[in-house]
């Protein structure tokens, strides 16, 4: 694994000459309860960038720790301190100011690694602003963007949740974040602090300005008691089985496929 931060530029271009795919991770600086830290998002799209560009060969460009803004149905919302946000179009603007950048360098594979819900659309949005002018002026860049929770395997959210798996809506800061720093940073997780609040119960719409009706004053949307590290391990080995798979498919890198 190699961080772009930690090589000098002739290192840089001399790796780039085997087009090897480079991930930017993408987080948040959001509360995630009294026993998470505020980095979870942005933690936990560095290590599965850097995992898996281990597995796959590739670079990894700094994190953007900083993400949109927090919804109180996905994240808790804007109410709580220590929440630092980004507007949208802040978000899109630096997206494809980074796609732009590698483009120049002669980048023909990225992975956007996001790990922060409410990224997507404006992370979406960068990529699509970058393509259109890749297109125009006939360069490419194969682009990925992804949220890994959407390749955990579902054998491994029915063992983990015993058959009960809830959905992805209220999983923040509860079960599968508190257990994935649990196999990751156990030294960042507080299990005394582990609230028992929840779970929040929300209307179908979205309030503004933002309240947090319905949001646990603690900022855990789901019950996190119970989790573990070999929870964790289970959830993010399983993932990076399946993620790796999917790149190397969708980038022809060969090995196994689904
Ligand atoms: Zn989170
Ligand atoms: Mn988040």
């Amino acid at each position: 694994m190699t961080r772009t931060d930690q090589i000098s530029w002739v290192e840089y271009e001399a790796l780039l000459k085997d087009s090897p795919i480079l991930f930017l991770p993408v987080g948040a600086h959001e509360q995630h309860g009294p026993h998470l830290p505020m980095g979870t998002d942005a933690i936990f799209a560095t290590r599965m960038a850097e995992e898996l560009s281990t597995r796959l060969g590739g670079l990894v460009l700094p994190t953007l720790s900083y993400g949109y803004k927090s919804q109180a149905r996905s994240g808790g919302g804007q109410t709580f301190p220590g929440t630092t946000s980004l507007d949208g179009s802040t978000l899109v603007a630096m997206t494809t100011d980074i796609l732009r950048e590698l483009a120049r360098h002669g980048v023909e594979k990225l992975v956007v690694l996001d790990g922060h819900y409410e990224n997507q659309w404006f992370l979406t949005e960068g990529i699509e602003l970058a393509q259109r002018e890749f297109a125009l002026q006939g360069q490419s860049m194969k682009v990925v963007r992804t949220e890994y929770w959407d390749f955990c395997p579902q054998s491994v959210l029915d063992s983990v949740f015993d058959g009960d798996f809830p959905g992805y809506d209220l999983e923040h800061a509860a079960l599968i974040e508190t257990s994935m720093m649990l196999y990751w940073h156990p030294e960042l997780v507080d299990e005394e602090k582990i609230p028992t609040d929840g779970p929040a119960r929300f209307d179908a719409f979205d309030h503004y300005p933002q309240d947090a009706a319905g949001v646990p004053p603690s900022g855990v949307l789901a019950p996190a008691l119970g989790a573990s590290a070999e929870k964790g391990g289970m959830i993010i080995n399983g993932t990076l089985d399946a993620l790796e798979v999917r790149l190397r498919k969708v980038f022809d890198q060969g090995g196994s496929d689904v």
